[in-house]
């Protein structure tokens, strides 16, 4: 029996290299996420994992409070109705933090139905039946050229054909540092580049038209994720793709960026966008209208990246894989079985997990030494 026993939810915490990532939002100085862990009644565990970047405790106050009696009884097999009801108790609508919690549930609860069937979760999506999926180096810091030059010859080292870049404001230093990639990799390597917000729309036509003529694939969050319209008059203006959607929550709020075709490439990060459920759903609508979908994962851990491979290999319209090149513990080390990890990179793919449910284990001593 699927029938859920307990919800459990764990804050953790763990300190990142800072010299290492830095975007335009600044360095980032630890990685947080929250875990969840369903119990079902015949013992099976599933777990999941909310992207937490501020207010853990409130997290694991809102699953255990407010998420948790809700499941608790019901059949994890009803995972669409279940996902209705989360949200519908909390908001009524789509809002950032409890949308996070409610992927954590969300995707144990695809863990435990693989886990009950024997099955991968990208089987239980509706498998292409990829078990490698193309996959991108992500990403290149913004920060001394000196440590991105370092980074850039890792990633070609270690077989990436394709690399992903942050640049930031001012817009000169941005094409400065686009160019020097360029003359780094040559013309053989796929480079893409994120602005994380750095422009307005003017500066970002800028930055747009020196990508496009350095041969970057894509743009991704050019302008701050609400301006809609911005998206829109850049896609017409700018020879480039743009790309973005990480920043967004639910099917409803990517609705516009994809149905006005203001993106080339929606990127949902299931442990924000409302899990294995929602991404699906989205993937589905950019597939309608002929949209991309190439999952982010950023400052996440082992279970979303996890969860983003089942969706890449199940998803038609999957473009590429987020893999991430710098060091952090929450993808590393929470779970024993490497995941989305570069030296599992074979000609530019990177392995699905084969195992039932998401295909890994957690490693239970990492979660008691990280737990706030
Ligand atoms: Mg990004």
């Amino acid at each position: 029996m699927t029938t859920i026993k307990a919800v459990r939810a764990i804050a953790l915490e763990a300190p990142l290299d800072p010299t290492q990532q830095v975007t335009a939002f600044g360095p980032r100085l630890k990685a947080s996420i929250v875990l969840v862990e369903i119990e079902t009644a015949d013992g099976i565990l599933g777990y999941g994992e909310a992207l937490a970047r501020y207010s853990l405790r409130s997290y694991v106050g809102l699953i255990e409070d407010l998420l948790a009696p809700r499941l608790i009884g019901r059949n994890a097999f009803h995972v669409e109705g279940l996902w209705q009801e989360m949200v519908r108790v909390i908001t009524g609508k789509a809002g950032g933090i409890l949308l996070e919690a409610i992927s954590a549930c969300d995707i144990a609860l695809w863990d435990i139905m693989g886990k009950a069937t024997g099955q991968p979760v990208h089987h239980l999506l509706g498998s292409t039946g990829r078990g490698h999926v193309a996959a991108y180096a992500s990403s290149i810091t913004w920060g001394e050229d000196a440590v991105a030059t370092k980074q850039v010859e890792a990633a070609l080292a270690a077989g990436f054909r394709s690399i992903k870049i942050k640049i930031g404001a001012p817009v000169a230093r941005a094409i400065e540092r686009a160019t020097l990639v360029r003359r780094l990799v040559g013309d053989g390597v796929e480079l893409t580049a994120d602005g994380n917000w750095a422009y307005d729309f003017d500066d970002a036509l800028r930055v747009g038209r020196s990508l496009a003529e350095l041969g970057y694939a894509w743009f991704e969050e050019p302008v701050i994720s609400e301006d809609v319209e911005g998206y829109k008059r850049l896609r017409t203006a700018l020879p480039i793709r743009l790309a973005a959607g990480e920043s967004e929550h639910t099917v409803w709020g990517c609705r516009d960026l994809i149905a006005n075709n203001a993106v080339g490439v929606i990127q949902p990060d299931a442990a924000r966008a409302g899990g294995i459920t929602e991404s699906r759903r989205i993937g589905h609508f950019a597939y309608a209208h002929g949209v991309p979908f190439a999952p982010h994962v950023g400052f996440c851990g082992a279970v979303c990246n996890a969860a983003g491979l089942h969706l890449a290999a199940a998803l038609p319209n999957f473009l590429t894989f987020e893999a991430m090149t710098f060091d952090n513990p929450m993808r590393q080390h929470l779970a024993t079985t490497d995941v989305g990890a570069v030296a599992l990179l074979r000609e530019g793919k990177l392995p699905v997990p084969t195992g039932p449910g998401l295909g890994i284990e957690i490693d239970k001593g990492f979660v008691a030494r990280h737990r706030l």
